[in-house]
């Protein structure tokens, strides 16, 4: 029986989940459930300044708003420098790595003569052959590992194909500080060795590291895992995503009003594709997913993609969720007028949402078009809906007013045959009429129908609202 798939995520803190890092964690996630196999969470908090508990603790919080889990306890790379030490200290016992003792200065003289030759600025192997008894007193040596003076590594990759690296460009890296703290390359092979990964799906940023971490493998005859090194995301202009482009961290998606399952939506296709499918469910990438799909191309965001994306999701959510995020999303930007409105006008937006639904990109565009509700008398009236209140606007809307005041059935079908009937005697068309109605009701010029928005606040803040903008 093959081996059960082992992924893991191994993000390093740095305040919040990068949206590349929830794309690598997602496409990692989807691969262990696809084998029924396990992802798990690697924390890279090697750097004690940015690994505060706010920075680890937003990479739990943005995983877990993408509903993405992982299996077991969180592994902390810190903690574990102690068994990153006896492995270097196994690799020196082993006779493949070896104590070296040369100071800054003397590297830097050794780059400096490599320069001047021509050469690429690199360790030389000064120690690697020298007999300890060489060593010169009260200097503490750091380790560093025996890299294959000739010939081939080949990273075997699923998306970058066959990757040769020639070992003569690799030069005998350090392992071990002479404090005895672990280095990077080091604590990363060790933690996928212990933690039994099998594959290993990151950015292509690490492509080079892979070389030498293939180096330690080898001199610890572990078994390599596989490799697959994904593009990184670029913005709309080619460059490397940044700032610039956008937000990057994934809590600020989530606070512009995007829903996790269309970033995982939009995510997926950042660098993996099924076919020529744009939207599918969560459930589907996980059954289609497969390694070989992953694009080698760069992938460029498109905002505007992840837009219409999320509209979909938007439609498709049930209104009793959707109020929830709604709430959830106010609150957490601080729209305090919102949060009051929404709490105390549920039903009413319940109702009224299968009406905002199709006309929303994001949450925060929704909890906007569901301001009508709980709008406060006078209303601000926006400046495009002012246009529609001309003068002669005003009439009509007074009018109108007094025709709804007597209308026996407060139903849309009623206010609509209501309404009909008034634009015909005044020779007007029915939107001359419905516009500047929408405008005082709203005070936008985008709303549910306008018959609806009536039913939605009542007979009596239809009056109050209209009179508010009529004259006589
Ligand atoms: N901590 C590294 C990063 O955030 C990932 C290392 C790895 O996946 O091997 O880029």
């Amino acid at each position: 029986m093959a081996t059960p798939v082992v992924t893991r995520f191994a993000p390093s803190p740095t305040g919040y989940l990068h949206i590349g890092g929830a794309r690598t964690a997602l496409f990692n996630w989807a691969f262990a459930r696809n084998t029924g196999g396990k992802m798990l969470l690697r924390i890279e908090d090697t750097d004690r300044e940015r690994s505060t508990d706010g920075a680890v603790q937003a990479i739990f919080d943005g995983l877990k708003w993408l509903g993405l889990d992982w299996d077991g306890e969180p592994f902390m790379q810190f903690s574990r420098a102690k068994r990153h030490a006896e492995i270097a200290n196994e690799l020196l016992a082993k006779g493949q790595a070896y104590h070296c003792y040369c100071s800054p200065e003397e590297l830097a003289e050794m780059r400096e003569s490599a320069r001047a030759n021509g050469l690429p600025p690199r360790y030389n192997g000064y120690w690697r052959d020298r007999d300890p008894s060489e060593a010169p007193a009260g200097v503490a040596p750091v380790i560093r590992i025996k890299s294959p003076p000739s010939g081939e590594i080949r990273v075997h990759d699923h998306v970058q194909g066959e990757v040769v690296f020639k070992a003569e460009n690799l030069d005998d890296f350090i392992i071990l500080r002479s404090d005895g703290t672990p280095t990077y390359m080091l604590a990363v092979v060790v933690d996928d060795h212990d933690m039994g990964v099998t594959h290993i799906i990151r950015g292509d940023d690490h492509l080079t590291n892979a070389a030498r971490q293939i180096v330690i493998y080898n001199a610890m005859g572990w078994f390599v895992p596989e490799m697959s090194h994904i593009p990184l995301i670029h913005g709309p202009d080619g460059a490397k995503l940044s700032k610039r482009h956008g937000a990057l961290g994934v809590e600020a998606y989530r606070q512009m009003g995007y829903l996790p399952e269309a970033l995982r939506n939009y995510l997926a296709r950042l660098g993996w594709s099924h076919g020529d499918d744009e939207l599918f469910s969560t459930d589907q990438m996980v059954e289609w997913f497969s390694l070989d799909a992953l694009n080698k191309g760069a992938a460029r965001f498109d905002f505007v993609k992840l837009e219409n994306i999320n509209g979909h999701y938007i439609r498709e959510a049930t209104p009793e969720r959707l109020y929830e995020v709604m709430l959830e999303t106010a609150l957490e930007v601080g729209r305090v007028t919102d949060v009051e409105g929404l709490r105390a006008n549920r039903e009413t937006a319940l109702s009224a949402l299968p009406e905002l639904q199709p006309r929303a990109k994001t949450v925060l565009e929704l909890i906007d078009l569901a301001q009508f509700i709980y709008a406060v008398r006078p209303l601000a009236i926006d400046e495009a809906a002012s246009e529609q209140l001309t003068p002669e606007a005003r009439v009509n809307v007074g009018a109108f007013a007094e025709v709804l005041r007597t209308l026996n059935e407060w139903t849309v079908p009623a206010i609509d045959a209501a309404a009909r009937s008034f634009a015909e005697t005044r020779g007007l068309k029915l939107g001359k009429v419905a516009q500047p109605l929408r405008a005082a009701l709203t005070g936008r010029t985008i709303s549910p129908g306008i018959f609806e928005v009536m039913v939605l606040i009542g007979r009596d803040e239809t009056l109050a609202r209209l009179e508010d903008q009529a004259s006589a």
